[in-house]
């Protein structure tokens, strides 16, 4: 079966699989790699590795499965040489687009005409990079990757990613009756206190957010808790553990100064990376961009992808431009001329058989 690109990304827009439901396009992966020549093994959580034999230094492609919601019954549109959704959900470009990108390349090579290539297809990425956490890096033969994974143009390469820390927690006080306010420690009096002397959002080089705040049970009880969620990101591990330790010691001494508890949890989520600008990898791809016409922007990014954990494995992964826009909206679109590049450009990596340094 040969299918044209657009077919092919609506094809896989199509097949529902927002994080956590991604059997059905799991098994359609699988079967199109498989019918390309590559040997493809699935691990327990979901994640798709495949191989194709073929001359030179292997090279691998990184993508993911899964979309965020609204992400269920996407039917896409093609309106003057754009990529949407009909506005209900999202288009799921991300990372549709560059999975889409990378099997119409992989169709129109073959093994004869191309270096040894390595894909990782995996699940939970939109869930704090959940599945690639689970890979199994010790089968990874390549040295050098890429990933489309960046609502950004074409050319775009992220040069340096952030860390983040989880820091979880509940101040625990003392219910009583709104008539007897002084028998109860009211947890959420004591919770918006601390948190009036946070400072949220950008502070230098670390973003710190608090969400989903919850206390109390009902109207007329004081409030026995206090639970929230926070995520601390920023590009120096040292310095984003020095803010969450900072944070806990903040929390720990109003709640206990004010007669509650607290318990808590602090959880190193992924870890940052920084490529070096002038390296063989860096010029290697940039290269490869520049044949297209893609302008080079190196970027530091506040958000992360699987490239976290291939460089932390020890493979230099660049998470590159995939030309969407809004992804993770309604408004979620792509050129279609963009998805052909992307493609073309994916083409001509496989096609090249020499070796970076060369
Ligand atoms: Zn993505």
């Amino acid at each position: 079966m040969n299918r044209s690109l657009f077919d092919q990304f609506t094809r896989l827009a199509e097949i529902d699989s927002p994080t956590g439901d991604e059997e059905e396009i799991g098994v359609y992966l699988m079967e199109w790699l498989e019918r390309y020549d590559f040997f493809v093994v699935k691990d327990t959580v979901g994640n798709l590795y495949g191989w194709r034999d073929g001359q030179g230094d292997s090279f691998l492609f990184s993508g993911h499965q899964d979309t965020v919601e609204p992400g269920r019954g996407i039917k896409v549109e093609l309106k003057e040489g754009i990529i949407r959704s009909t506005g209900k959900t999202i288009l799921g470009a991300d990372n549709k687009a560059s999975v889409a990108a990378l099997l119409h390349a992989i169709q129109n090579t073959s093994m004869a005409d191309c270096r040894p290539i390595e894909v990782v297809l995996s699940v939970g990425e939109e869930n704090g990079l959940a599945g690639i956490q689970q890979f199994d890096f010790t089968q990874i033969k390549s040295k050098l990757g890429v990933c489309f994974d960046k609502s950004a143009p074409l050319g775009t390469m992220v040069m340096q990613s952030v860390e983040a820390m989880n820091f979880d927690g509940e101040i625990i006080g003392k219910a009583a009756h709104t008539g007897t306010p002084e028998k109860g420690i009211n947890a959420l009096e004591i919770g918006v206190q601390v948190l009036s002397e946070v400072k949220m959002g950008r502070n230098e080089d670390l973003l710190v957010n608090f969400s989903q705040i919850n206390a109390g049970v009902c109207r007329n009880a004081v409030p026995d808790s206090f639970s929230f969620i926070c995520e601390v990101r920023g590009y120096d591990e040292l310095v984003i553990q020095q803010k969450v330790e900072d944070l806990v010691d903040l929390f720990q001494d109003k709640s206990k100064a004010m007669g509650s508890r607290l318990v808590y949890k602090t959880e190193y989520v992924y870890p940052t990376y920084q490529h070096d600008t002038h390296s063989m990898n860096a010029r290697y791809i940039e290269k490869m961009l520049t044949k297209h016409g893609c302008a080079i922007e190196h970027v530091i990014s506040g958000g992360s992808s699987d490239a976290n954990f291939f460089n932390h494995n020890g493979i230099s992964v660049y998470d590159l431009g995939d030309a969407t826009i809004n992804p993770h909206t309604t408004d979620e679109r792509i050129a279609l001329v963009d998805l052909e590049k992307m493609s073309q450009i994916m083409t001509r990596i496989m096609k090249d058989t020499g070796s970076v340094d060369d």
